[in-house]
């Protein structure tokens, strides 16, 4: 078991692997190079709409076990709400059709049932999906199912695209079939989608930091790590700019810093190259009485509306194309969209625009294939983030599992 364990960088990857840490009896330490935790899931202040926003909504679904079991460990859990069942309310813009998918728990009957399933489709075209499930070397999506129909479009798109955050034909089968393997394919027990209502940063990250600094794990802000210098096979020294940290035998290093970052830290590694950026609009206006906790829009720029309360947000996938639009021509836009699927007869309320243009890695089978597993070259460096090879996408509980792993690999005395 190692002496002491520094973990570069406190974005969930980070947090998670330091929560798991805690109590193993190791000195844990995490250093953060900006002034707050959390990384792409953190919230902040907002002064043009005047209330506290996230950079991104984030979505978790109940399948996602390391996020829940994360959030059960910080004493969280109950703070992601969402509908008792698998519900998830759709309109199309084009033809103003309203549905409700409804995926039962266990065995999926609802894919016979015609009042539950998307419509428009047929039994077959279920069965054709599981074409996902038998994936064997990775390709592109678009060369392992059909991507025409109504299903594809009104379902197996919105579902990949969020999920892959690349046009899901580009989108690497792989990933794709995690994705629908740890979802759809495990019935609606899986699928019940979760919002951390009160904030990411109220239920993900600073309860996190409250229990880490309860157990005594130190969590340095404004602690950026410069360099690390290696020796030996291992990392020998941990260079902080106005300070350094020797590893001693025993020690452990777990870097969880993002790929671009990683790739400056590490001689040699082998990381994603690609991104695509995730767009998001908050307005501030109280949603009608009625209006779902999430609402899946097809056929509009806008794909998903939330309902927070006081506010209303969308996110918008693949959004590279959007990185340019001038910010108030496409607060309109998606404005007029969302009064539309909402049901609201009112001109543009106090709106905000927050666009990463690095929220993800491009998960396309070739950038998938780029991925590091989470033990290096290095001895007692480990890797975690939702960039490594983790067999899922970059989402919160990509970054999740890493951590764990991560905190595991540390914990068993393989990496040190
Ligand atoms: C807009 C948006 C919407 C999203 N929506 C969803 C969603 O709906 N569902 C979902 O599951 N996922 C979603 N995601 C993805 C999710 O946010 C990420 O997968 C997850 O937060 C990544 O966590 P991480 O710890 O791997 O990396 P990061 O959050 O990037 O954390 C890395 C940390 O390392 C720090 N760091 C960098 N360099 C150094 C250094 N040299 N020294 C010290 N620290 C350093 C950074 O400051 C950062 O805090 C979304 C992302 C974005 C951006």
């Amino acid at each position: 078991m190692a002496r002491t364990v520094h973990i570069i960088g406190a974005g969930l990857a980070g947090l998670a692997a330091a929560v798991r840490l805690a109590p193993s009896g190791a000195t844990v330490v995490v250093h953060e190079a900006t002034a707050y935790p959390g990384g792409r899931c953190r919230s902040f202040f907002d002064r043009t709409i005047g209330m506290t926003i996230d950079n991104g909504n984030h979505l978790v679904l109940s399948g996602n076990r390391s996020v829940l079991s994360y959030a059960e460990a910080i004493g969280s859990a109950a703070g992601l709400v969402g509908p008792a069942a698998a519900e998830f309310p759709f309109v199309d813009l084009t033809s103003n059709e309203r549905w409700t998918l409804r995926i039962n728990d266990g065995l999926p009957w609802w894919i016979f049932d015609k009042s539950r399933r998307v419509p428009g489709t047929h039994l077959g075209d279920y069965l054709r999906l599981w074409r996902l499930l038998r994936v064997g070397a990775d390709a592109p999506v678009g060369q392992v199912i059909d991507c025409s129909g109504s299903l594809y479009q009104r379902l197996v798109h919105p579902l990949l695209l969020a999920a892959l955050n690349l046009e899901p034909r580009e989108g690497s089968a792989a990933l794709a079939s995690a994705v629908v393997r740890e979802t759809l394919a495990a019935g609606g027990q899986a699928c019940r989608p979760l919002i951390a209502r009160e904030g990411l940063g109220p239920v993900l990250i600073e309860p996190a930091i409250e229990h880490l600094r309860g157990r005594n794990v130190e969590v340095r802000l404004d602690h950026e790590l410069r360099a690390m210098r290696f020796s030996d096979g291992k990392v020998a020294e941990l260079d902080f700019g106005a300070d350094t940290a020797s590893i001693g035998a025993g020690d452990a290093v777990i870097l969880a810093v993002p790929t671009h970052a990683a790739a400056a830290l590490v001689p040699g590694l082998s990381t994603p190259q690609g991104y695509r950026a995730i767009a998001n609009a908050h307005f501030r206006i109280d949603a009608p009485p009625g209006t779902p906790p999430m609402l899946g829009i097809i056929n509009g720029t806008t794909e998903w509306v939330f309902a927070f309360p006081g506010r209303l947000s969308v996110t918008i996938s693949n959004a590279d194309r959007l990185m340019d639009v001038p910010r108030a021509m496409l607060a309109q836009t998606i404005w007029q969209e969302v009064s539309r699927a909402v049901g609201i007869a009112a001109e543009l309320p106090p709106w905000q625009i927050v666009r990463e243009r690095r929220a993800t890695f491009a998960a396309t089978p070739e950038e998938n294939d780029r991925r590091p597993a989470a033990r290096t070259e290095w001895g007692n460096l480990v890797l975690a983030g939702d960039w490594t090879a983790t067999g899922l996408p970059a989402t919160l509980e990509s970054a999740a599992r890493s951590g764990h792993r991560a905190a595991e690999l540390v914990m068993s005395g393989s990496s040190v």
